[in-house]
């Protein structure tokens, strides 16, 4: 990357320990029209893809979201982070919330 993209960029952090090591092991893709209970979940990690309508555990009460698993290697702990579509915005959350893991 060049001096420039570098600027734009920052390094995600654990949200429980604020370690710098983070793995990427789990990616769900939200996509659904405004308020639909159904629409279209793709996941992909543990080795595995799952496709399917559910919206449980979009992060986006409304509309569409992604949600990224991020495994720590300083504590073990998992942290969210979240692309929540909400009122033709985009809003980015990063969260410590264990009970998220049961959702996927
Ligand atoms: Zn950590």
């Amino acid at each position: 990357m060049d001096d420039e993209a570098v600027r734009r960029t920052s390094t995600l952090t654990c949200a429980n320990c604020g370690c710098e090591y983070l793995h990427h092991t789990r990616v769900s893709i939200y996509e659904r029209q405004e308020d639909a209970f159904d629409g279209l979940h793709i996941e992909v990690g543990d080795n595995q893809v799952v496709m399917n309508t559910s919206q449980e555990g979009n992060p986006s009460p409304r509309r569409s979201g992604i949600k990224i698993r991020l495994d720590c290697e300083g504590c073990n702990k998992i942290t969210w982070l979240s692309l929540i579509q909400h009122k033709g915005q985009t809003i980015m959350i990063k969260t410590d919330n264990e009970e998220e893991e049961a959702h996927g």
